[in-house]
């Protein structure tokens, strides 16, 4: 819940006008305030998590949506202090008109930026495009954010590769954290929870995953990406899977509203929760047909391309 102060409201730190109140604080903050917070609590997320190093190459994966853009324009800001290099990937699924406008505003903002940009797509990568996938696909229960999900994790690792990248970022926030959170908790698949952890690193999975957006409210993404100008896609995905994500996402919204801060406290138990040792564990070990890093013998990228074609066939 964004909450807009008034103009008459002083910032709690500089004393110029406010223009947010942070609720679960009860801070007020102006428009530099508010701006600098974000900036300042992802770079204490990288640290915290040690999630990048001096002289890493770091690939942002970019969707040219608000988390990804701000995430972009934050890090820039911080590496040109830390010395790490920045690239971006996007990925080109496929999804007419749709994915156009993203690439667009993607390719626009990392000009800006002077950044270079890493286009894939997965026609290039495996030969058809999500809608092809879609089409040809014989199970219609498996859903087209699971086939999306899984080819779009490859072509992001690829592009890294191909980049040099020690680290990929991705744009994963406060709410995403909580939303996969609570599926794992209601589906019953204990052996993912590990995964969650921003701390866990599978021992042959290079380059390192990272989310420094994952301590910050979707909201607060939101209100920076507005007062940083920075045009992003409002249009929701056409396939967008109205599951029980979505549920989860307003009953978290609900409590949040009732009990601001409840999501951090919840978040920090989920933080203890996922580091737990008596979690089971997976073992790391490299799929059969692929060799990338995979829970079992063959990864769910090989499993899904073979449900395509076989379908296909
Ligand atoms: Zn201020
Ligand atoms: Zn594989």
């Amino acid at each position: 819940m964004v909450v807009m102060a008034t103009k008459r409201q002083k910032c709690t730190k500089c004393s110029k006008g406010s223009v947010y109140l942070r609720v679960y604080s009860g801070e007020h903050l102006c428009r530099d305030c508010f701006k600098s917070s974000i900036i300042e609590k992802t770079r204490r997320t990288i640290s915290k998590y040690g999630m990048m190093k001096h002289g890493d190459t770091v690939a942002v994966a970019v969707s040219g949506g608000k988390d990804s853009l701000s995430l972009l324009e934050v890090l820039s800001r911080l590496t040109s202090v830390h010395g790490e290099k920045i690239v971006a990937i996007t990925v080109d699924e496929g999804i007419n008109e749709y994915r156009d406008e993203a690439i667009e505003l993607s390719r626009k903002m990392v000009s800006k930026l002077g950044l270079e940009l890493e286009e894939v797509s997965f026609r290039s990568l495996f030969g058809f495009t999500l809608e092809e996938a879609l089409d040809m696909r014989s199970d219609q229960r498996v859903s087209a954010c699971s086939v999306c999900g899984v080819l779009r994790r490859r072509a992001i690792d690829l592009a890294a590769e191909h980049m040099g990248a020690d680290v990929v970022v991705t744009a994963h926030n406060l709410d995403d954290f909580l939303q996969t959170y609570f599926i794992n908790l209601t589906n019953g698949d204990i052996g993912r929870l590990e995964f969650l952890n921003p701390g866990f690193e599978a021992q042959i999975d290079i380059p390192r995953r990272v989310k420094p957006f994952i301590e910050i409210y979707e909201e607060e993404i939101a209100f920076y990406a507005y007062l940083s100008g920075i045009p992003f896609q409002t249009l929701p995905c056409p396939y967008m899977d109205e599951g029980i994500r979505t549920e989860i996402r307003s009953f978290l919204n609900n409590l949040e509203r009732r009990h601001p801060g409840i999501k951090y406290s919840t978040f920090n138990t989920a933080l203890k929760l996922t580091a737990n040792p008596l979690l089971p564990r997976r073992r790391s070990r490299r799929c059969e047909r692929c060799g990338h890093p995979s829970s079992d013998t063959i990864c769910s990228t090989c499993k899904t391309i073979q449900l395509i074609r076989n379908s296909h066939l």
